[in-house]
């Protein structure tokens, strides 16, 4: 049976504001060089790069299922909270039983023109060397040579906010914290293409850096430029409204892929040498249960589809009110730097990974900063639009909160429960952050140690107090760490879940090879038993970084678009 639209809150529909800033693809030709399924991050960058290389020589089509409903990042037109907008737009694509408190996710993807990126926060933490030692050999290599960076320019990373940020970074640099940290600005994915990354104006216009990169926007502007624009010409073409139903190889090696058109069900096929799934981590494996794939993988390969659905643990926040940041060295105040109730600064504080005496890995976290969290996406610039987050008491007291962001190696537990012809919406394995399997089996994994939940807290504990004796303290707001009675972690979400078709992975700290005979795509991103069927989605990763995804995934959609070219 075809899809016939039971994702609660999907929004199917065609309005002329689509039809007139990008033609859906209409043409009789169903022949293209590279068809790409899905328009998040992953697959519109892959797809701008391809267009920006072979744009005026091939044929490239992106097919989205979802409609055209923001043509940017939520941030350049509202003053919501990005959080509460994606909310409003989360698709539900799984069951999953709310009454389940172990197994239920707190959120759901959105589907539409530019994935979740038209919702996201835009921070492009870059992951670390002990991190990025958990991708495959050749994939390490090309992050660090230097797909990383070239993913940050595609994106417009900032790297200041202004002089108080810089100061704040400098003191910060020059404690006791960097030998265990290094310690940034967080860098940010912003809109305008007419800044240059440290905040100043290219040319002669001056705005603030309020905007966020999306990758809606991304295709929206590629669409309108690529040469070639008639539908029997090269350059990208775009097709909304179009669920990809399965992909099966035709006896030429060719990938046919089935589209049902969400609006007149009308279904129709499209053939390429090269097809790319990039249909976010709980589609894109679904999307392979119904592919002809599915059916010649080897059961070590199979029994991996789906499973390894990972999320990223952050803790909830701890909170001082201050006056002024301070450094002292032997007794002495060597650095001091009053802060207003309008400075503002983000700062991660990336884990180097530094081993202690065991051989296991001190802080497989990073620290998130904000310091007046209000402003860092500078949304607020507006004064109309109040500051929504804070009490009328806290309304002019200068708050800074940190949070612990963790690594974490694939949980083999967690998966979509999908088989063929699954009706499109199976039930989730998910595991949330309970204490005992963060404490026995995830942190273990990642970091070579086990600590009992107070040893756990002292660790948060020490390193808030680290961070927070570098300030004047005039009060204290929420404190997660405050007693051991709490545990300072909420649901997951799947907005940074990974590893649901994974590459050549290693399943914990220690272990000596990476398992390549069982991966689902291989480190090329192909998909194992095919002749030209690739993913370039959260799907793939080997680990959910302490680093916020995107910048790797940015970078491996690049990486990819190097390979599909050769
Ligand atoms: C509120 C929020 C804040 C976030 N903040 C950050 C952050 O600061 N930093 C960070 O690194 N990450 C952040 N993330 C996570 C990040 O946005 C996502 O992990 C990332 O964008 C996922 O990209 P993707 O390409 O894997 O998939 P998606 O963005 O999910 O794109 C998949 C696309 O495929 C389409 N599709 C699905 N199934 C089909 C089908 N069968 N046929 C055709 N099309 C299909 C969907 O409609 C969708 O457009 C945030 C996410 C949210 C929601």
């Amino acid at each position: 049976m075809p899809f016939d639209n039971h994702y609660h809150n999907l929004v199917s529909e065609k309005p002329q504001s689509h039809t007139r800033l990008i033609r859906d693809y209409e043409g009789a030709n169903s022949d293209f060089d590279f068809i790409i399924v899905g328009s998040g991050i992953g697959g519109g960058i892959l797809a701008d790069d391809l267009a920006d290389n072979l744009g005026d020589s091939k044929r490239i089509l992106v097919l989205d299922a979802g409609s055209f409903i923001y043509p940017t990042h939520v941030y350049n037109i509202s003053r919501y909270s990005n959080g509460a907008v994606a909310r409003h737009f989360g698709v539900v694509n799984i069951e999953r039983d709310q009454n389940d408190p172990v197994h239920f996710i707190g959120e759901e993807p959105q589907m539409n023109l530019g994935g979740r990126s038209v919702f996201w926060s835009g921070l492009i933490p870059t992951p670390q060397k002990w991190e990025r030692d958990f991708f495959p050999p050749e994939v390490q290599a090309d992050f660090e040579n230097d797909y990383l960076t070239e993913a940050g320019d595609k994106m417009n990373a900032s790297i200041s906010l202004g002089e108080f940020a810089d100061s704040m970074v400098k003191l910060f640099r020059d404690s006791d914290l960097s030998e265990d940290f290094v310690i940034e600005e967080t860098p940010r994915a912003v809109h305008q293409p007419y800044l240059q990354a440290d905040g100043q104006p290219k040319g002669e216009y001056y705005t603030e850096p309020t905007g966020v990169f999306n990758t809606a926007e991304l295709l929206v502007n590629q669409a309108g430029l690529t040469p070639g624009s008639g539908f029997d010409g090269n350059g990208l073409f775009i097709k909304l409204n179009a669920f990809v139903e399965a992909i099966n190889e035709t006896p030429e090696g060719w990938q046919e892929v089935v589209v049902t058109d969400t609006l007149s069900k009308s279904q129709r096929s499209y053939y390429a040498p090269k097809a790319v799934i990039a249909a976010g981590s709980t589609e894109s494996p679904k999307l392979i249960n119904r592919s002809s794939v599915y059916h010649k993988f080897p059961d070590n390969v199979r029994r991996h589809v789906g499973f390894g659905l990972t999320d990223h643990p952050v803790s909830s926040e701890a909170q001082i009110f201050v006056k002024k940041a301070q450094l002292e060295k032997n007794g002495t105040i060597v650095q001091s730097i009053p802060i207003e109730r309008d400075d503002h600064a983000k700062i991660v504080f990336y884990s180097k990974g530094k081993l202690d005496q065991n051989g296991h890995i001190q802080f497989p976290f990073n620290i998130e900063m904000n310091i007046n969290h209000e402003y860092w996406h500078l949304r607020h610039n507006d004064p109309s639009s109040g500051i929504p987050d804070l009490s009328d008491e806290d309304r002019d007291k200068v708050r800074v909160d940190i949070k612990f962001s963790f690594a974490n190696l694939l949980d083999n537990y967690n998966g979509i429960l999908s088989w063929y012809n699954d009706g499109y919406k199976p039930h989730v394995r998910f595991k949330r952050w309970y204490q005992y399997h963060l404490l026995n089996e995830r942190f273990p994994k990642i970091a070579g140690w086990q600590k009992d939940k107070i040893s756990f807290l002292n660790l948060l504990r020490e390193t808030k107090n680290r961070v927070f004796s570098h300030f004047e303290i005039e009060g204290y707001g929420a404190d997660p760490f405050y007693s051991n009675d709490g545990w300072p972690f909420g649901w997951g979400t799947v907005h940074h879940a990974c590893g649901t078709l994974r590459m050549p992975w290693k399943e914990r700290r220690g272990q000596a090879n990476f398992n390549f005979s069982d991966s689902v795509v291989d480190t090329n991103l192909k998909v194992k038993n095919t002749a030209g069927l690739y993913v370039c989605d959260m799907s793939v990763m080997p680990i959910s970084t302490a680093a916020n995804p995107v910048r790797a995934l940015g970078g491996l959609a690049l990486r990819l678009s190097r390979h599909l070219r050769q």
